[in-house]
């Protein structure tokens, strides 16, 4: 029943490491970014509305995040805890989360922060942009993005450290090594702050 997030700048390697930590621990990865594509690419309303920001590289809108949260969080697969990849990122984001968690009586139990200097993370996306061709990996989009995260996002982290559930991971080297320390890192907040799960000596 682990409720988490994984936060970090674009290009910061969030997608790939929350699949893997969400496998590890038998929860559900929920990845914004990747929703709001999958819309884009399917030319659903909610992609039609997405698309204009994400191209720019701004926010979609909080309401229209907000909504689709709630309503995948709500979803079967969920109920055994998740790790969201790329929220909250606004402080009116945070503020919805609480808000869903308190209805459904949960909490979170970790915040992971991948750390990546601005450098590497340019370098990085500007090699996704040859691989991959996504529309927001042009540089001007790319270095909106990174400023946005850091006027806003890391913010967002702050209001968690109260809590004593964030932890910050080195997010250069090998996707392995990262991976391990991230489990680690999950390891010794649950330990701090008494959330493992309890193991019955009798089963
Ligand atoms: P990155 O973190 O590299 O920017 P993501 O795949 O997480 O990539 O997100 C891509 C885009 O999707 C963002 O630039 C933004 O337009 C939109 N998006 C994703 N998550 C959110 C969110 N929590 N709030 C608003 N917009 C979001």
């Amino acid at each position: 029943m682990t409720r988490m997030l994984i936060m970090g700048p674009p290009g910061s390697g969030k997608g790939t490491q929350a699949a893997r930590i969400a496998d590890k621990m038998g929860i559900v990865a929920i990845s914004t970014g990747d929703i709001f594509r999958y819309n884009v690419k399917e030319l659903t309303d909610l992609g039609k509305e997405a698309k204009k920001y994400i191209d720019n590289g701004d926010f979609v809108p909080d309401d229209v995040t907000n909504r689709m949260v709630e309503d995948r969080i709500k979803q079967p697969d969920a109920a055994n805890g998740f790790l969201l990849d790329g929220y909250p990122r606004t402080a009116g984001q945070v503020e919805a989360l609480n808000e869903m968690l308190k209805a459904s009586g949960h909490s979170l139990s970790v915040v992971l922060q991948l750390e990546v200097p601005d450098e590497e993370l340019v370098q990085r996306l500007l090699a996704r942009a040859d691989s991959e061709g996504r529309a927001d990996d042009t540089s001007e989009v790319i270095q909106h993005r990174l400023d946005l995260y850091h006027e806003q996002t890391a913010a967002v982290i702050e209001s968690y450290v109260d809590q004593g559930i964030v932890a910050r991971v080195d997010g250069t080297g090998q996707i392995d090594d990262i991976t391990e320390r991230l489990l680690q890192a999950v390891y010794n907040v649950r330990a701090r702050t008494g959330t493992l799960p309890v193991i019955n000596a009798d089963s």
